[in-house]
């Protein structure tokens, strides 16, 4: 079940972060697309009852507000305005850019485009900019997308940037190089708005850390680290996505939580259920909403 996960390393439960000026909890999660799950993604273990969006939406909202986030950054969103509508009355407000030819369009009974989103607590932060980008690839727009926000901590006048992206699915050389150049895009996005502010860039980038972006995101001037590598004498956990379609079981880690190492700490991670608590017909099920585990870091503000 979900409450098996556990934050290593810091305190259990919300009012520590929620109330601590110099804390961040980020939330990164692939949420899985409401029509790529149901129609197109073929997860052949996983009961059709699981992917109903009346039962589906009310997991989607627990595994989110269960660790109290700062801040939530999400992808595969085609259900931003049911987001928006409850995550409000806990607290957040958000903002959502669509794919520019999303799949989801394409599919009979769909609710729109899929994209990016970010939530924030209107209590702790201010929004100062916010900027989208279709990241290109050559120059030439792609079909995967970025969303940045920066925000200022009220309390104490700190601004942070917040990013965070879905990149180019699918495996091959070709599309690692494709991952790769959006990856140089996405450091020109960062330098062109960022600044000198702390970064936490995250997101699903379809990539495994053998994959040249992984490099690319980790060597630049941002002096950017993952948190969860951090966190876990530097190795990456070994599954951050764990479903069987036809073609069989994929198990591996392609979603990060990336920071600016000389400006933030990493105080902890959240863990990611086991295989035994997962079950043999792995997610979405009707345990996990999404075929993608939910990131949770805490970071501590040291600039
Ligand atoms: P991507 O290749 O980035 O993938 C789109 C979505 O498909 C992602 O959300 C991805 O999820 C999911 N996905 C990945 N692998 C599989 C799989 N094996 N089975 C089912 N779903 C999967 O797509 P683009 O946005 O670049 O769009 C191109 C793709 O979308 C084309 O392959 C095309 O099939 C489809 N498309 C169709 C259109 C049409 O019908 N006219 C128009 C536009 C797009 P995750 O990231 O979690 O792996
Ligand atoms: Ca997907």
């Amino acid at each position: 079940s979900l409450k098996a996960r556990k934050l290593s390393g810091v305190s259990e439960g919300c009012s520590d972060y929620i109330s601590n000026p110099l804390s961040l909890r980020i939330f990164q999660w692939n949420v899985l697309s409401q029509s790529l799950g149901q129609f197109n993604d073929n997860f052949v273990k996983c009961p059709d009852e699981a992917l109903e969006w009346h039962n589906r939406r009310f997991h989607m909202i627990e595994e989110i507000i269960e660790y109290c986030p700062d801040i939530i950054c999400l992808q595969e969103v085609d259900h931003f305005n049911f987001l928006r509508y409850v995550l409000n009355t806990q607290g957040y407000t958000g903002m959502f850019f669509p794919k520019p030819d999303s799949p989801c369009i394409y599919i009979d009974g769909n609710n729109g485009p899929d994209g990016c989103a970010i939530f924030y607590r209107k209590d702790k932060y201010e929004l100062v900019k916010k900027e989208s980008r279709i990241l290109e690839i050559w120059r030439v727009q792609s079909n995967q997308v970025a969303m940045l926000m920066i925000l200022k901590v009220l309390e104490t006048g700190k601004e942070i940037c917040v990013v965070t992206t879905h990149l180019k699915a699918r495996k091959g050389a070709l599309l690692a190089t494709l991952r790769n150049e959006q990856g140089r895009d996405l450091l020109n996005f960062l330098s062109t708005h960022c600044g000198d502010r702390p970064v936490i860039l995250c997101g699903d980038f379809n990539a495994e850390p053998t994959e040249p972006i992984y490099s690319t995101l980790l060597n630049n001037k941002f002096n950017l680290s993952s948190a969860y590598a951090d966190c876990k004498s530097s190795e990456e956990p070994p599954y951050t996505t764990w479903k069987i379609r036809e073609e069989g079981e994929v198990c591996h880690t392609i979603d990060y939580v990336f920071y600016t190492k000389d400006k933030l700490e990493v105080d902890a991670v959240l863990e990611f259920p086991t295989g035994d608590e997962i079950g043999p017909d792995r997610v979405p099920s009707n345990n996990y909403p999404s075929d993608h585990f939910s990131l949770v870091c805490d970071f501590k503000l040291s600039y």
